[in-house]
């Protein structure tokens, strides 16, 4: 581990203090993305908006449908439109080039508004995107908004920021009309694989109104209208609690932070928003769903358990939440965490995952492909939870790898979710193909046994001698 890594890992039952919430540490080869990519992951979902990436194409491809979020309607959200930056305009300026691109793409497409990503190059360059989108907003008759998202302005946190700021200028421009006491917006559920569409259904069943989801399956509309409702559910804590403040400050909505993964988590959500709203019927309806829910799925949780009990696991996700989730959902199916990271958690988030998790669990922040082999392999981990980045550092060792990302097309979310998660890991853990790669054999079954040789050319006989592979290394 580089040196000035350090301090931003330590192990649960340890005084110290992890830090975290700064720049990557050079040389890490940290497995964040970068400004704009935190800013176009959450706006992404919002379906029957443009999404134009102010840059060089490579930014554009980089993020291209980039989450597997759902839309119920629109689909525009999964084209990725692009400025496609090169010499000329870095030489004269892109800003001609980007009001032409909106013009066109507005005619063509007929979006409800559109929203324009600033890219290191555009940021170096100088072009002003504010002015331009003041001005095709006044021309085209819908909201262009910017996003301020230099990939240089920070880490993938100050993407989130962008994202939010954004969104800022979206609500509060549109009517309220109707909207009841009973009414909440959901923020930070990107509807990967419909998963917003179980947590509506919970909510529906509990006389819930859901008036706005930033952004999973995200309108135009909803969102200029979410000023309306009486509470913020915010699930991606690290992507929208800035949102959710803006609007306690602004529009004096409060917010709570939840987490609909898991049995435990989902059901302290469901009760937290009955609670908020104090009113008896609410609760007497949340406390039926939460029944029903759990009573179709513990059956199937109790049978898969009894393989995985005693089994290790590892984590490294985005986000906190999540991080408290999966320790307490693979604590359901009796696993063990041996290792719990995230990309974006705060100091409190760190403090709570210690108390969460077992004395000697490894915590971690923006660690980096190194690092996490290190880990796997020294904690002899059966399972490793990640996204993309980190599928391929398990595959390497030969350890079960599940997603637990924005790539993933299986709904994780909700009580349903729950048993879809057990039965993914337990698949996973249970696979008899583990058996046979390089770590997980022991030396004896990988001997290589030379039955026979063909003669070689100059006609000596080419022997073949037994070979073994070492199981710390997985290398013959
Ligand atoms: S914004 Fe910058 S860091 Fe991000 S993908 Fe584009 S060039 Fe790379």
């Amino acid at each position: 581990m580089l040196d000035a890594r350090k301090s931003q890992v330590v192990t649960a039952g340890d005084a110290r203090a992890v830090v975290c919430d700064r720049p990557s540490v050079a040389g890490s080869v940290t497995q964040r993305a970068c400004t704009f990519c935190g800013a176009r992951v959450v706006l992404y979902p919002i379906s029957d908006a443009l999404h134009l990436v102010h840059g060089p194409s490579g930014c554009a491809a980089f993020t291209w449908d980039i989450r597997g979020s759902l839309s119920s309607g629109p689909q525009l959200h999964r084209l990725s439109f692009n400025t496609d930056i090169r010499e000329n305009e870095v030489i004269f300026g892109g800003e001609k080039k980007l009001l032409r691109a909106l013009r066109e793409l507005v005619a063509e497409h007929k979006p409800k508004a559109a929203f324009v990503y600033a890219t290191c190059l555009t940021g170096v360059i100088g072009d002003d995107v504010e002015a331009v989108c003041r001005t095709a907003t006044t021309e085209l008759g819908i909201p262009v908004i910017p996003v301020q998202s230099e990939g240089f302005r920070g880490t993938k946190k100050q993407g989130y920021s962008a994202a939010c700021t954004a969104l800022g200028q979206l609500i509060g421009t549109g009517s309220t009309e109707g909207i009841g006491r009973l009414s909440v917006n959901i923020l930070g559920d990107f509807n990967i694989a419909g998963e917003i569409w179980t947590i509506k259904g919970y909510l529906e069943r509990m006389g819930i109104e859901v008036v706005a989801t930033m952004t999973g399956d995200g309108r135009v509309d909803a969102i200029r209208r979410a000023h309306g409702a009486t509470l913020n559910v915010v699930q991606c804590a690290g992507s929208m609690t800035g949102l959710a403040k803006m609007m306690q400050e602004k529009y004096g909505i409060p917010y709570i932070q939840v987490s609909f993964f898991g049995l435990e988590d989902c059901a302290d959500a469901l009760y937290q928003i009955a609670g908020h709203f104090a009113d008896k019927d609410v609760m007497a309806r949340t406390r039926q769903v939460v029944r029903e829910e759990t009573a179709t799925v513990l059956p199937e949780l109790a049978r898969l358990r009894q393989d995985l009990n005693g089994k290790v696991a590892a984590l490294y996700v985005g986000g906190a939440f999540k991080a408290f989730s999966l320790v307490k959902a693979l604590r359901q199916l009796g696993m063990r965490v041996a290792m719990a990271g995230t990309q974006t958690g705060a100091q409190a988030d760190y403090e709570h995952l210690k108390d969460l998790c077992d004395s000697g669990t490894i915590l971690a922040d923006d660690t980096n492909p190194l690092e996490l082999a290190g880990w796997l392999s020294s904690c002899e981990v059966d399972l490793f939870i990640g996204g993309v980045k980190e599928r391929p550092v398990a595959y390497k060792l030969g350890i079960g790898f599940c997603d637990h990302n924005h790539e993933r097309k299986i709904g994780l979310a909700g009580f349903s979710g729950m048993t879809s998660f057990a039965r993914e890991v337990h698949a996973t853990v249970m696979s008899p193909v583990w058996k046979l790669v390089p770590r997980r054999a022991s030396a004896r079954s990988f001997e290589l046994r030379a039955l026979s040789s063909e003669p070689a050319g100059d006609g000596r006989s080419l022997v073949l001698r037994p070979l073994s592979v070492e199981p710390e290394r997985g290398v013959p």
